[in-house]
């Protein structure tokens, strides 16, 4: 079947693969809706998880199921459902142990476009379909719904991550897709006053809507010294870091309070150490929690983050700035995503 795929660090193209074997507690599906990650782009253009041949790219899809295996319980031939972009191996002993995400190895539960070929294909597997896979509900839009599988999932994580409480100060750096999800997160769970960091005309008018009451420019100066001028020096109780490079956790540390907590989602694809500042860290000593985690993936995740957008808490489907129909297009979104023109948030394709 058709695929789009990392031929190599720095290469992609399109490629024929064979159709996985559907195992008994699998399923085998064809997407509707597709969107690549930035993700995508750190893989394949940084490497930064290291050499794929041929791994078809991909972790963000709303599907039509094609057949199931023969212990599948909820899902049948015709199901659309919500693929998360984290589909652990439930199975696993390690999931008692640790967090779904890391079971049977650091990031396992990160398996599409990773582990094993991604959901750029005219047919893809999953792995433990009732324990992965989510209906997707008749009354929430493709669109919204294929925002769950990573961007929700992994800004609202930032959130949870970060311990916001009521009335908590916080800021958000970057508000990209995931950066605009985790201002969201924020004020879903209580927080007061959001700072957000970034530049693009279109983020900060959405971010707007999504709960920032304060916006930084990171290229009219140095954040640390933005932000905490603007909280008298004080700083901020939690920081959800989405955006920025290896060194922008020295911004996160000099704007958290003692006791604060930092949050980083960013996929670090540039330098081997990432650097902490000593003095703004209290040599070590200022009890800021730094924090950082792969979004939750799996059913019941999806099947909640839906209620959220069903009950009207949440509305995602605003990420979307280009849509594109038909599978070649796929090709397209992913260079508008590695390109990242400024009025570009989230791209889609529908299949
Ligand atoms: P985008 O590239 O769309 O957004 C990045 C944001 O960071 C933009 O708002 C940008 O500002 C801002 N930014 C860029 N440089 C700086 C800087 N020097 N200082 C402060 N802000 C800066 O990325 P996404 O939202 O798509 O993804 C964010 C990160 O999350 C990526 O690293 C991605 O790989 C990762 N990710 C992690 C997941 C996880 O499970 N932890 C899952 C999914 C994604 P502007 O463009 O406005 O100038
Ligand atoms: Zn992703």
């Amino acid at each position: 079947v058709k695929s789009f795929a990392m031929k190599q660090v720095g290469e992609v193209g399109w490629i024929e693969k064979e159709v996985e074997t559907c195992g008994d507690y699998d399923a085998l599906l064809k997407p509707i809706a597709v969107s690549p990650c930035t993700s995508d782009i750190h893989t394949v253009y940084s490497g930064a998880i290291g050499e794929r041949r041929n791994l078809v790219l991909g972790h963000e899809a709303i599907g039509e199921i094609i057949e199931v295996g023969k212990k599948v319980e909820d899902f049948k031939p015709g199901d659309k459902v919500i693929v998360p972009a984290i589909t652990p191996d439930w199975n696993s002993l390690d999931i008692q142990d640790k967090s779904h995400q890391h079971a049977g190895g650091m990031l396992s539960g990160f398996r599409f476009a990773n582990l094993k070929n991604g959901v750029f294909s005219e047919c893809f597997h999953v792995n433990h379909a009732d324990l992965n896979l989510a209906h997707l509900h008749k009354e929430i839009s493709t669109e919204s719904a294929l925002m769950l599988t990573d961007m929700v999932t992994t800004g609202l994580h930032g959130s949870e991550l970060a311990k916001i409480g009521l009335g908590d100060t916080v800021a958000v750096i970057g508000i990209g897709p995931v950066g605009l999800m985790a201002v969201a997160g924020a004020k879903l769970r209580g927080a007061s006053r959001i700072f957000g960091v970034g530049s693009r005309e279109i983020c900060v008018n959405l971010a707007k809507e999504y709960g920032m009451t304060d916006h930084i420019n990171y290229k009219n100066g140095d954040i640390g010294d933005q932000i905490m001028a603007a909280t008298k020096e004080k700083g901020v109780d939690a920081t959800i870091v989405a955006g920025g490079h290896s060194d922008i956790l020295k911004n996160a540390v000099k704007i958290t309070k003692p006791t604060g907590t930092i949050a980083n989602l960013v996929y670090f694809d540039d330098d081997d150490e990432i650097p902490l500042p000593r003095l703004d860290w209290g040599n070590g000593m200022a009890h800021k929690d730094i924090r950082g985690g792969l979004c939750p993936g799996g059913r019941i995740r999806m099947e909640k983050l839906s209620d959220l957008v069903l009950y009207n808490r949440l509305d995602p489907g605003k990420l979307i700035t280009h849509r594109f129909y038909g599978f070649n297009e796929i090709e397209t979104a992913f260079k508008l995503m590695k390109d990242k023109p400024r009025d570009l948030v989230k791209p889609i394709v529908m299949l």
